[in-house]
């Protein structure tokens, strides 16, 4: 079990999910109770583990509107006293509870997670489950509730998943349990639905820009495209290498045979590579797809609305000379629908380990 650090929240993604938290907020103030398993599902990189800290401030906050009534009365109906003189949203920040979450130093508060994200094994297992599940005699040290955050609910090895359905079917009284997954359908199904579920959107490419704006201004505009409603991948796109890797994409769409080396060797040698790879070959299929749809006359257009807009140029030569090459816009469409299957794949493919090199060759070496 970790405790990390809360990770600030920006305003703008926080007002952006104030529309879906708010009234989870309100319904359990007018309820006064909160139900002890809650899933928080949405697109990668969207916020979800940052909303699960806010909302596990709010809840242990010593202010807040749940935990300023007397414990025996509040949970059986007695109707809400909601103040005025406070946005009854926000944690107050300034009580002993909020103090410590702010600096990271939570009391009632645990995180589960995978081990290591970056390499092959990233599954939660069965002995982080063991040593939750031997921690809940303990009540809460000082807070109304003990909090657990499973993050990447969906990594969890299948015996590690029963043993939190074991949890789920009896949660411990004044226990709460926070599970975060980009793909709650990876689930069990007899788990979710034990969870009051909520689903984040993606953030606006117009958020993005402007807290990317502060970081990068000059990429701003085209970072907020490539990032695709994500908040976290909008913060790595500011990683140089991240540009880097997407101008050897680019060469190999116009060279693929002297590209194709160097480019397996990168993206081979580290899960994180190939994920990087595959994240700009499918914005790259995206953008090819979309020229084959909209460029029914087979004549060249500079105006289309290309994620890779400062790339138009390259993704229209490409386009045209495999036409050329295939004999027809509907071979080249049939082409890149089959690569964006092949994709879509090998994502599923690298959550096993495996051998990156066989997986790399395979998405890549029909372009060549
Ligand atoms: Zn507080």
């Amino acid at each position: 079990m970790v405790k990390k650090n809360p990770l600030p929240l920006p305003d703008l993604v926080l007002k952006h999910h104030s529309a879906d938290l708010y009234p989870l907020l309100d319904q359990w103030l007018s309820q006064k109770k909160v139900a002890p398993v809650q899933l928080m599902t949405g697109p990668a990189g969207v916020g979800k583990r940052e909303v699960v800290y806010f909302l596990s401030q709010w809840l242990l906050c010593q202010n807040n509107d749940l935990s300023d009534q007397d414990a025996e009365n509040d949970l059986f109906g007695q109707p809400a006293t909601l103040s005025t003189d406070k946005d009854i949203h926000q944690p107050c920040d300034k009580c002993s509870s909020c103090q410590k979450a702010l600096s990271g130093n939570w009391i009632d508060f645990c995180e589960i997670a995978s081990d290591s994200e970056d390499s092959d094994s990233n599954s939660i297992k069965i002995d982080q489950l063991r040593e939750l599940r031997s921690s809940l005699g303990f009540a809460a040290y000082e807070s109304r509730f003990k909090i657990v955050l499973i993050r990447d609910a969906e990594k969890m090895t299948v015996q590690a998943a029963n043993s939190l359905l074991k949890i789920m079917e009896e949660p411990p009284p004044g226990w709460m349990f926070f599970l975060t997954a980009s793909d709650p359908s990876l689930l069990l199904p007899t788990l979710v639905s034990r969870c009051q579920v909520l689903r984040l959107k993606p953030l606006p490419s117009e958020i993005i820009e402007e807290l990317i704006q502060q970081i990068d201004p000059k990429r701003a505009r085209i970072s907020a495209r490539l990032a695709n409603g994500s908040w976290s991948k909008a913060i790595s796109i500011c990683d140089e290498v991240f540009w880097e890797k997407r101008s050897a994409v680019f060469r190999f769409l116009q060279n693929p045979a002297s590209e194709l080396g160097a480019l397996v060797d990168w993206a081979a040698s580290d899960l994180k590579n190939l994920l990087l790879l595959i994240d700009h070959l499918e914005q790259v299929l995206e953008d090819l797809i979309n020229w084959t749809l909209n460029n029914e006359k087979e004549e060249p257009c500079q105006t289309l609305p290309f994620i890779n807009e400062d790339y138009a140029n390259v993704l229209d030569t490409f386009a045209q000379s495999s036409i050329a090459k295939m004999g027809s816009r509907e071979n080249l469409k049939a082409f890149l629908i089959e690569r964006a299957e092949r994709i879509f794949r090998a994502r599923s493919e690298i959550q096993a380990p495996l051998n990156k090199k066989i997986v790399v060759q395979d998405i890549l070496l029909p372009w060549v």
